[in-house]
């Protein structure tokens, strides 16, 4: 089975002092006993407090086996980002594949394991087309346990990984819905958390004109927007999205993927910005 723990965008953080360290320290120690006393204990007990701070290893970069929840990038960026979830599917996915294409936009698709199971060559081409594939769990349940998240997650890495794809470390709660557990499992497993400053209304289908108008007024510097491009009906969506890139772009605002928006380090920005709608 492919391994999340072996992924080497992810740095595992160790404590410094090596064995070897303490081998000489110990020397040091037989031969100035009294002297270097005190010092050892000073060592000894740095030591311990840096090995405490390092466990439990996490390739999040926070120390902690809990994950970052990140809702935007810092407004100083003229970049949004495009995300599509609930695919992929050979109706929808497709036809924007070709949008994103024609107009030179690369987006994030947050794939559903149990979706992309269907059609790992659309796992393959959303790559290949230069975007990213996260994930969106498995079955897009809405409660769950520490155990039930775990599972989900590592079913969606496994299907993504068996199609010869690689897995961003993004994960979106289905529903947005963020709890303890959710938390835990992405964070254990070395996800970031993605919210949206917009989930947009195309899931209500409110027609292609109001779509684009709703997401192109509402997005500010830094955002990130929800559209969907699986679980029912999404002609609108594809309808809309030439309109909502040109009227992006008009705006001065680059739609990019996640990655290029918020960056190796992504910064926690409470209060993101949002454009009146
Ligand atoms: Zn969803």
């Amino acid at each position: 089975m492919p391994n999340l723990e072996a992924r080497p965008q992810w740095t595992i953080h160790l404590p410094r002092r090596t064995h070897t360290d303490g081998a000489r320290v110990r020397g040091r120690v037989r031969r100035r006993v009294l002297a270097l006393a005190g010092c050892l204990g000073l060592l000894v007990g740095a030591w311990s407090s840096s090995a405490a701070r390092a466990e439990p290893a996490s390739r999040s970069g926070g120390g902690a086996a809990t994950a970052t929840v990140l809702r935007c990038a810092a407004p100083t960026v003229q970049k949004v980002a495009l995300t599509f979830d609930d695919g992929p599917t050979r109706k929808h996915t497709t036809r924007m594949l070709a949008i994103l294409k024609q107009h030179k936009v690369k987006a994030t698709f947050f794939v559903l394991g149990g979706a992309a199971r269907q059609g790992p060559e659309l796992l393959k081409r959303i790559i290949e087309e230069g975007h990213l594939v996260a994930t969106h769990s498995y079955s897009h349940p809405k409660k769950g346990s520490l155990e039930d998240w775990r599972k989900e997650l590592r079913r969606t890495a496994e299907v993504i990984e068996k199609a010869g794809v690689k897995l961003s470390p993004y994960f979106r709660p289905p529903h947005g819905i963020i709890t303890p557990q959710v938390k835990q499992a992405a964070g254990e497993l070395g996800y970031s958390i993605i919210l949206y400053t917009l989930l947009s209304s195309d899931w209500t289908r409110p027609g292609a004109a109001a779509l684009t108008k709703q997401v192109v007024r509402t997005m500010a510097p830094g955002g990130i927007v929800v559209m969907h491009d699986g679980g029912g009906d999404r002609s609108q969506t594809v309808e809309a999205l030439p309109e909502i890139i040109r009227g992006l772009r008009k705006k001065g605002l680059e739609p990019v993927r996640l990655d290029e928006l918020l960056g190796p380090k992504p910064e926690v920005i409470e209060s993101c910005a949002r454009a009146a709608r």
